[in-house]
């Protein structure tokens, strides 16, 4: 098996029975494990797997507990999306995977956010090991017009500008990256220091060098880091190794998929994008078959309709 393109991946996986038998291999590596209570001790059934506990003895197939339960395609259909999602640099929208794979745009909204929460990195990542590491926030969404809003409104009509308009406000996101490395992203309520500093602290480890522009909010950096900021008040955008070329890169990706693939992300499914965004970019260096196969590794998650579209905020 190496398949570098879809119709590849689709001749490959030629029908339902591949796809299970390839899936059990990457999720259980021989021996099946009941999702329900966790026993090795099972039997083949025709239409999957039984647990052998006497006190569970439950049936299952390969799907229960993974991205794939509970859904109506095919095991071929999501890995077709799993690898359209993961292959285009700036993302897929709903509207282009239905059409792709002739599936509902509703379908295709639910498979691209399972697909997210199998991205979504399972163990916080250290960043900055023998490497520079680079740290920014950027702002995303919101009216350009509507900047100027009264920084003292009450909570009640903070969707509402000076003058009573509706008002979506910009949403921050800080990033770290490593120059030939790799990103993490966090959505945070706003810039300040108790936000920021905590996500830098969690995935840096002290002694490294970071470098920042020069908002103030970085200056406690230098307790504990090798810190230097590039002075971009004064149109200095790189001093030698002082820059941030490496993240600003990385915003504009992100922001060109943001707003050209997905136009509107709601600030309740924000960070799912970013985990999509941050993945597809740690795995550049993999070839289209390894990738695949990392984020399947990843797939036993659930995700149901009902917590998705659940309001939160
Ligand atoms: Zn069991």
């Amino acid at each position: 098996m190496n398949f570098k393109s879809l119709p590849q991946l689709l001749d490959y996986f030629k029908d339902e029975n591949t796809c299970i038998e390839y899936y059990e291999q990457i999720r259980w590596n021989g021996t099946p494990v009941c999702p329900h209570c966790g026993s090795e001790r099972t039997y083949k059934t025709n239409r999957g797997h039984k647990c052998a506990n006497s006190e569970c003895y439950k049936k299952f197939t390969v799907k229960v507990g993974t991205i794939f339960h509970g859904s109506k395609i095919s095991l071929r259909i999501w890995f077709a999306a799993i690898f359209l999602a993961t292959t285009h640099k700036k993302g897929i929208s709903s509207v282009q995977l239905a059409l792709d794979l002739g599936i509902t745009q509703k379908t295709a909204w639910f498979v691209l956010h399972r697909i997210r929460e199998m991205l979504k990195d399972k163990a916080p990542q250290v960043l900055g090991k023998d490497k520079m590491v680079e740290v920014d926030e950027a702002y995303i969404g919101g009216r350009e017009k509507n900047k100027h809003i009264n920084k003292r409104r009450s909570l009640e009509d903070k969707n509402f500008t000076n003058e009573g308009k509706p008002y979506t406000p910009k949403k921050t996101v800080v990033g770290i990256i490593e120059r030939n490395g790799n990103v993490v992203l966090k959505h945070v309520p706003n810039s300040e220091l108790r936000n920021m500093g905590a996500f830098i602290a969690r995935h840096v480890p002290q002694g490294s060098t970071i470098y920042s522009d020069e908002a103030p909010v970085y200056n406690h950096l230098k307790k504990y880091y090798t810190h230097e900021s590039v002075k971009h008040a004064l149109n200095i955008y790189v001093d030698g190794q002082v820059h941030t070329n490496t993240i600003e890169n990385f915003w504009s990706v992100l922001k060109r998929g943001l707003y050209g693939i997905y136009h509107q992300v709601s600030e309740k499914h924000l960070e799912r994008y970013l985990d999509e965004f941050a993945a597809r970019f740690n795995t550049r260096s993999l070839s289209s078959q390894e990738r695949f196969e990392k984020f399947l590794v990843d797939s036993e998650s659930t995700l149901s309709y009902k917590k998705l579209i659940s309001t939160v905020y």
